[in-house]
């Protein structure tokens, strides 16, 4: 019996291709595959610009840079969600409050958040939601409480590549939007991430912060240029750039984005169908637009060992996503969290499980996976 794990990666034999042929070309980085991999992006969630990293969380460091952030700054997060997100705060010398999760949508609950904000001084330089699993929050919220407390909205987008809200693809609606192009996310480059925006300002800060803070833009520079070698560097930025085979694959590997989340939503469709009505079992919050990154069930707390065990057994590899952020013993020291502060993401962690979910699998692994969960639960309910 095959191992299956909550997630992997499809790469296919044009994907290949595609990389061997930067391989044999003049530019390992810095050419043409990183501007038309940007362009693609760009294009696909109608923004003007994307701008590659060298991960998801540098694509996120960028964008806390860019929106000005620094010592002294306080930016408000969800308790649940990949460390990162609330890391890359840190690497400004910012400080990251988190709030509470709605339980209902499993994302940051917007009244928590304008809470969160208030009991820090009401000053927040950046909002920072998650579109926990794919599933694609209700933005209105956060654009007010940007508005109100003259903040950045920054979604980072890294679990719904491909999802949209409505009339508008994930990547479109905040001021600034970061995906991750590790092999679980929805399309990978091994390691790599971006971020896209509509905001001319933003998009040039990125691109210096991702090269040293380095230009070679004439007009930009502000001393007379020594020669035709000039270029300058104007603020301190990191080494964040994303190579040639790496962009090279994330391009070929958009020409399947679109499938890649219909083949999710199919997946999703047989758990649905599959799982419902079983006594014990909740499944995760559904809506048009998901791009189902995860599939979370829960299952009560008594069970939860229980229940990861059995599916092991089974050659059946379960995640938890994820312990919440602010009671990881790092955040607990340095800022004195403690549990019971984020009460709705802590039931939700003890309690939550996801099923494997990605492209590659065929309808009879998801078919496999309902049935070991009914043969726990009869086990368990008889
Ligand atoms: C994957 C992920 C990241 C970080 O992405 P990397 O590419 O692994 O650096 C950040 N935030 C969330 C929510 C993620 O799932």
């Amino acid at each position: 019996m095959k191992t299956l794990s909550y997630g992997r990666q499809w790469i296919n034999e044009d994907d290949i291709n595609e990389v061997v042929k930067v391989l044999k070309g003049d530019w390992l980085t810095m050419g043409p595959k990183v501007e038309e991999f940007e362009k693609s992006l760009a294009d696909y969630a109608g923004v003007k610009h994307a701008v590659t990293f060298s991960s998801g969380t540098a694509a996120l460091h960028g964008a806390m840079h860019a929106s000005g952030m620094t010592q002294g700054d306080f930016a408000v997060t969800t308790a649940m969600t990949f460390v990162a997100t609330s890391n890359t705060v840190i690497y400004t010398g910012a400080t990251p409050i988190f709030a509470d999760i709605d339980p209902d949508t499993l994302c940051m609950s917007p009244e928590n958040a304008e809470h969160s904000i208030k009991s820090h001084g009401g000053h927040a330089k950046a909002i920072i939601p998650v579109s926990f699993g794919g599933y694609p929050f209700d933005i209105k919220p956060f654009r007010e409480l940007a508005e109100k407390y003259n903040a950045v909205l920054i979604e980072d987008a890294s679990h719904s590549w491909g999802g949209d809200r409505g009339n508008h693809k994930i990547g479109f609606d905040a001021d600034m939007t970061t995906l991750s192009f590790h092999p679980v996310k929805h399309i990978t480059t091994s390691e790599g991430g971006a971020v896209l925006t509509n905001n001319d300002e933003y998009a040039h800060k990125l691109k210096m912060f991702r090269n040293h803070g380095i230009t070679r833009n004439e007009a930009e520079f502000e001393d007379l240029p020594d020669g035709l070698w000039h270029s300058e560097m104007q603020e301190l930025g990191y080494n964040y750039r994303l190579s040639e085979m790496a962009c090279a694959l994330g391009l070929s590997q958009m020409k399947r984005l679109d499938d890649f989340v219909k083949r999710r939503r199919e997946i999703a469709e047989i758990y649905i169908s599959q799982l419902s009505g079983i006594d014990g079992l909740v499944l995760p919050p559904s809506k048009n637009g998901h791009a189902w990154h995860l599939f979370i069930a829960r299952v009560k707390e008594e069970l939860h060992g229980q229940f990861f065990m059995f599916l092991r057994d089974n050659n059946i590899r379960l995640q938890v996503h994820y312990r919440p952020v602010p009671l990881q013993p790092y955040y607990r020291h340095k800022y004195g969290y403690k549990q019971g502060d984020f009460p709705e993401a802590e039931k939700y962690y003890r309690q939550a499980v996801s099923l494997p979910i990605f492209p590659l699998m065929e309808d009879e692994d998801a078919f496999r996976v309902c049935e070991c969960i009914k043969k726990f639960f009869m086990g368990i309910n008889s």
